[in-house]
This record gives C-alpha cells, structure tokens and sequence, in this order.
C-alpha cells in the first residue's frame, strides 16, 4: 500500500496574526509549524504503515524552508519527503497550488492521498477536494476514522450533528480532522536519521499534466482584495423575557446552530 501525505507549513497563529502593511501575512514573524490537521493525517498514515507495511511519502509545496516540516514527518517515520518549490508556483491560489500538488503527484503511485481538512493559516479546505478533482478520484472528507477493507477504504465521517460511514475504493484522498488522533512524538534515532535524510527537490518540470496557464500567481483566479485581523462582530439580538423563558429561550437557539 502507498500513501502520500500532502502537508502544509503555516505559521503558528496560537500566538496572534502580524500582517505586513501591504496586508499579506508576515510569515517571518510567527513561528512556522506542520498544519495540525496534517500532522493527524500523517499519523493515521503512519498507523497503517504499522498495521500494512504501507510506504509513506509526505509532499509540501512553498519556500525552501518548508524542507523543516518535511524533515520533522521523516522523524516521525514516513519514508520519502518531496518538496515542490519553483518561482514559477509564487503567488498561487488554491487553484493554481492544487494543480501544482496534482501535477506532482501524478508522477507517483498511491492508493491512498492525505491532506488535513484545513490550514490553519488560509483557512480555505479547498485544496484537499481539488486534488481529487484534478486526479480524477473519490474524495472523503472531515475522517476521524479510518479502516482498510480489502481495495476499499472505510471512513467515519464528522458531519456536524451526526457521523457518515463512508466506503470507497482505492485509490482515494481523505481529508483529516486534527481530532483523528493523537500525533506520535519524533524518536531521537529517528530525528538524526531525519537530519541526513535526502529530501527531494522538484520544481514545474516535474509537474505532470499541467499547463502554465493554471499556476502562480498568473494562473490564480482569486484576488485578495483587503485583509485584516480585525473580526467584526454583529450587531447581536436583545430580548426581554423572565429568567426560565430566557433559559428555553437560549438552549433553542444553541440547539438550532448545531452548539450543543
Ligand atoms: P486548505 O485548502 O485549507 O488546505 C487543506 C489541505 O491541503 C492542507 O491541510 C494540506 O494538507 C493541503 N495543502 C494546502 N496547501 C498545501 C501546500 N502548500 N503544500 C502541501 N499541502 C498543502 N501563499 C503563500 O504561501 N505564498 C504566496 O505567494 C501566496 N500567494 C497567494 C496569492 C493569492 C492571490 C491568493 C488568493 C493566495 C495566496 N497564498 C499564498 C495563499 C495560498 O493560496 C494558500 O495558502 C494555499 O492555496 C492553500 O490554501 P489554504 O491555506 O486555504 O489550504
């Protein structure tokens, strides 16, 4: 069994955002992390590489710096690190970066692609259903189980109010809920190996499939118009009712938005 494992590196946000004043994240600034949805998708790719012998490659697409989160997922036991980094992928999208991790991927064999449901820095989950769109596969999302039953994968989906058991056969992407499981700590043994661990390098030459048209900032549909840390709150609703009718009241309305 081969599984790929698609991980972003993102900026610690625990500690606050810092924008530069044209308005784009100062990612120099704040700490830089594997995206905690990812590290749980790499951890159930780990388990199943306990459980099937399964081959693990972990693929991140940005800055030559990204090589860390790499660095870190060999430490904690997956096999192979591809980071794809070139000008040419600047600027991109959701769009435009879920081609480029499409086009790479298409030089790789898999049963099974991962990604986190989320980065917790663009915030979009556009990018793990856009791979398979692109690849052409089934997609599963928000797993906070997985089981293998013979060519098909079986997924306990988190759907707001109520889980789905969802069956598809492999190949297929999952998207993984941080909540999945508890990420394994990096051994010693595994963080000196890690250390002198070839990562490989790809740029737009190895992508796959691709037209230039679709990538970079060139080939990105969206534009940022304004952003800001600032969150608005609504204007909120006041009502006038005796302390147990406003109790009733309140637990309703938490019910009706799914709250409790
Ligand atoms: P989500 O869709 O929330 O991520 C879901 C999952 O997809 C992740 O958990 C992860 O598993 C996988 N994934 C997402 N991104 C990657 C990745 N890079 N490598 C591996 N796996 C991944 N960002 C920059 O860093 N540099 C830029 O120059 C830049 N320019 C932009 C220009 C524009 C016009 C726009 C709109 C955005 C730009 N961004 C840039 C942000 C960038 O588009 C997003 O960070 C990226 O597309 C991923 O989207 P997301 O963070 O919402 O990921």
């Amino acid at each position: 069994m081969k599984i790929v494992v698609c991980i972003k590196q993102v900026p610690d946000t625990k500690g606050g955002v810092q924008f530069n004043p044209d308005g784009t994240l100062n990612r120099g600034a704040m700490l830089a992390i594997m995206n905690p949805d990812d590290k749980a998708g790499l951890e159930a790719a780990l388990k199943l590489k306990d459980e099937y012998d399964a081959e693990v490659t972990v693929l991140t697409m940005g800055l030559p710096k990204a090589s860390d989160v790499l660095r870190e997922a060999l430490a904690m036991g997956a096999d192979r690190g591809i980071l794809l980094t070139d000008r040419a992928l600047g600027g991109s999208d959701t769009w435009a970066t879920s081609t480029a991790i499409a086009g790479a991927i298409r030089n790789l064999t898999y049963d099974l692609i991962i990604t986190g449901r989320q980065a917790i820095d663009g915030d979009t989950a556009q990018v793990g259903p856009q791979i398979s769109e692109h690849l052409g596969i089934p997609v599963i999302s928000y797993a906070q189980d997985i089981k293998i039953e013979g060519d098909s994968v079986l997924v306990e989906r988190q759907y707001e109010d109520r889980h789905h058991l969802i069956k598809a056969k492999m190949p297929c992407l999952l998207t993984a809920l941080s909540e999945l499981n508890q990420p394994r700590y990096m051994t010693p043994g595994g963080i000196f190996d890690a250390c002198e661990a070839e990562i490989e390098t790809w740029g737009r030459a190895d992508l796959k499939d691709v037209d230039d048209a679709n990538l970079g900032l060139k080939g990105s549909p969206t534009k940022i118009a304004r952003a800001s840390d600032k969150v608005r709150k609504g204007a909120g609703e006041m009502v006038n009712l005796e302390t147990e009718e406003a109790v009733t009241y309140i637990m309703g309305r938490l019910k009706e938005k799914h709250i409790i």
